[in-house]
């Protein structure tokens, strides 16, 4: 299972990620040779680990490492757990956090990890021993200075603490910083966990201000209720948009005169799922993408907004939570109906950028408050928002090219900065 077998040409994410990476390096007059080391992955690494199950029986999964580039920095990016992983998806996530960490200007490269797996089916301890194993098959792959994981779909601090650990048993003394999103005492930062949901709120409010919008009379679609979508629906309720719809894998809520996120999180956390929650209606997830709204926010997974679905949405501005919840061919039909789009380089980088506080706090061994993060957070992710919107206007082109462009344009130079090893 190393290509993407299931997944046709629109939905192939690596194919969507080539797409914009050529349609921009080509505005950018990218030197061809330069072009070359940036449309492959630097490195790919495939482990099939054995784990004990807890009835005994010997299983073998398969995960991925992918870095992308490691040329402005330490490869970084989160590591997923998912029965979809597929080599195609994780070099695509890979260039992304290139991309990402290139926008936001942290001294990041850009890599990717994933396990084909089912952790829903998995005990804790079934988790744990595929967790450490999967980080002892990369042990040298890894670390502070040479690729730093961090959670993504399906995985969390609990699984961050034992990459941890068992690298530093290796190690043979704490090494903290070889991965961030840890828990707070051992080695987290404040601010962390709704990081990319903060993120998200300050560059829709960039949006907001620059259309001309008020939240106060902004109506939001959220899809995903996860680490992003939730904090998001959380943080941007604060702020005072009025979030109507909420859409989950498994079905959605509708209240058009706002949920109340607040009551919704206490819901979740008393019954396990926002199902059954008595202040919306029950609506279903994929007529909630295309509802009247304002602002969609999609924040769950790839190949959520595609030709199939695009010229139906309503919203006048999509900020994408999620990595590649657009398709390429989609971005067209957006681009046609005016649709402001903030793209996931941008939108979702606050995770990154505050796991880059992280690692900078792990390595000095001080420990940052929580205001001092998100004011560092909204200090980044507002410059990243107007450096994109300054490439789009100078070389008119939309907001997702954009990105791509600044972001390239920072790696080709560092690139020509350091030369090539010979
Ligand atoms: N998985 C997150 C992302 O896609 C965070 C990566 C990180 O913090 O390294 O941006």
């Amino acid at each position: 299972m190393t290509t993407a077998i299931h997944q046709n040409t629109e939905t192939n994410p690596w194919e969507a990620q080539a797409a914009r990476f050529d349609f921009a390096a080509r505005k950018l007059n990218l030197d061809e040779g330069l072009w070359r080391i940036l449309s492959q992955p630097s490195r790919e690494i495939t482990v099939h680990i054995p784990v004990q199950m807890d009835n005994g029986h010997l299983e073998v999964f398969t995960g991925y490492r992918v870095q992308h580039s490691m040329a402005r920095g330490p490869a970084k990016g989160g590591l997923r757990y998912s029965p979809d992983v597929n080599l195609d998806e994780v070099r695509a996530l890979a260039a992304w956090m290139t991309w990402k960490c290139a926008v936001v200007n942290i001294p990041f490269g850009g890599a990717k990890g994933g396990i084909i797996c089912d952790p829903k089916k998995m005990s804790m301890s079934e988790l744990e021993r595929m967790t450490r194993r999967y980080t002892a098959e990369l042990i040298e792959f890894i670390g502070p200075e040479k690729d730093v994981p961090a959670p993504d779909v399906n995985t969390n601090e609990q699984v961050m603490a034992w990459m941890m650990d068992t690298y530093s048993m290796h190690m043979r003394q704490t090494v903290t910083a070889v991965v961030t999103g840890k828990p707070v005492n051992i080695g987290g930062s404040r601010g962390r966990r709704e990081a990319t949901g903060r993120g998200v709120t300050i560059v829709a409010n960039q949006a907001m201000k620059k259309l001309g919008m008020d939240p106060a009379a902004t109506r939001v679609v959220v899809q995903g209720f996860g680490n992003v979508g939730s904090h998001a629906a959380r943080l941007m309720n604060e702020v005072g948009y009025k979030i109507v719809g909420i859409a989950e894998w498994d079905g959605g809520l509708y209240n058009k005169n706002g949920i109340d996120i607040e009551d919704l999180w206490e819901y979740r956390e008393r019954n396990g799922t926002i199902h059954g929650f008595p202040g919306a209606e029950k609506y279903d997830s994929s007529e909630l993408l295309i509802t009247d709204c304002d602002v969609l926010v999609p924040a769950a997974t790839e190949n959520v907004i595609t030709t199939h679905n695009a010229d139906k949405i309503k919203a006048k501005v999509i900020v994408e939570g999620a990595n590649g919840p657009t398709t390429a061919a989609a971005d067209d039909i957006l681009a046609d109906k005016g649709i402001f789009v903030i793209p996931d380089i941008l939108a979702n980088a606050g995770g990154v950028t505050t796991s880059y506080f992280e690692w900078v706090q792990d390595r000095q061994g001080y420990f940052w408050k929580e205001a001092v993060v998100n004011e560092q957070l909204k200090d980044i992710m507002e410059s990243a928002f107007d450096d994109v919107i300054r490439y789009s206007e100078t070389h008119e082109v939309n907001n997702r090219i954009a990105a791509y462009m600044l972001a390239i344009d920072r790696v080709a130079y560092t690139i020509r900065q350091r030369g090539i090893y010979a």
